[in-house]
């Protein structure tokens, strides 16, 4: 696991943003930022091998079951970034407003290369989620995030 990237795209002088390191803390925390960059996303994280695992979702983590969204893969982000809110200047990387849209805890379930899946307990989004990747290989950074439906 490495921050390399997450470091490499952002000028810390510059970003509110954390610079980070790696580190375990124990938890099991998700977070869903709410990102007012050029595009209205949402960036869903898991607090998973010492980093927050992040997925870029453009039309947000359903919380109803069944509804299949996009959540591209971006880069490991440091585990403190889970409380960051602020606003990105512009002119730097994602530059724009962050916000925490929804945050709690998550027990991870079977776990595969290419499919998570895991259980969320925050505000707004509760129950069994799945990611999965659209077609395995390192270079597709397309996945899909769901809610199961439940039995
Ligand atoms: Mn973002």
């Amino acid at each position: 696991m490495t921050l390399k990237e997450y470091q490499k795209k952002r000028k810390f002088k510059k970003t509110p943003e954390p610079k980070g390191e790696i580190g375990k803390t124990g938890f099991s925390r998700f977070v869903v930022h709410k990102h007012q960059a050029r595009n209205l996303h949402f960036d869903f994280r898991l607090e998973l091998d010492s980093v927050l695992k992040s997925w870029a979702v453009p039309k947000g983590v359903p919380e109803e079951a069944g509804v299949k969204r996009l959540a591209v893969q971006t880069e490991d982000h440091p585990i403190e970034y889970i409380d960051f809110e602020g606003v990105i200047p512009e002119g730097q990387y994602g530059a724009g407003k962050v916000e925490v849209w929804d945050k709690g805890d998550f027990k991870l379930l079977p776990r595969e290369k290419n499919h998570l899946e895991f259980e969320l307990s925050g505000k707004k989004l509760k129950g069994v989620y799945i990611l999965v990747q659209t077609k395995t290989g390192n270079n597709n950074k397309n996945w899909l995030i769901f809610r199961k439906v439940e039995k």
